[in-house]
């Protein structure tokens, strides 16, 4: 849009100056359009996130239920993810202030708050997850001699 009206201003010169100035006030209106729509966009954010903490255990309305057990799911696994991140890095977050620890810390440095160690229970999810994975290659797989199966992993 800002290439045309580049273009229109080179081909006409200072005759273009009236449109120019529509022009401007076309690219001032959206701009503030453009500005509004993203504050509207927030704000839903922001009510969404309230009416998910208020309603998310105890709503009757069943799309609210199936939009909110999305928002779990994925909230669980960003945790997840943020937990792979930082036993990567060797940290682990503060579960009341998100400061980011050492690892070997009982406490935050921030907040003061007890930091949980919490490597077995991931371990877990891992290995029931390989655990069916593992299953249904051996069911599809089954023809074959089983030796195989290993190194499709
Ligand atoms: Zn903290």
């Amino acid at each position: 849009m800002f290439e045309k009206f580049a273009e229109t201003l080179t081909s006409a010169g200072k005759v273009a100056s009236e449109k120019a100035k529509i022009g401007t006030d076309y690219a001032k209106l959206n701009v503030k359009i453009a500005s509004e729509e993203k504050a509207v966009a927030d704000l839903y954010q922001k009510a969404g996130k309230l009416y998910y903490k208020l309603y998310k255990d105890n709503t009757s309305d069943s799309d609210s239920c199936l939009v909110f057990a999305e928002i779990t799911e994925k909230l669980d696994k960003v945790k997840s993810l943020k937990d792979q991140l930082a036993a990567l890095k060797g940290t682990v977050e503060c579960p009341v202030c998100g400061k980011e620890c050492a690892v070997d810390d009982d406490f935050c440095g921030k907040c003061g708050a007890k930091l949980a160690k919490q490597e077995p229970e991931e371990a877990k999810t891992d290995a029931v997850e390989e655990a069916e994975e593992a299953e249904i290659k051996v069911e599809v797989v089954d023809d074959e001699e089983d030796a195989d199966s290993d190194d499709n992993v």
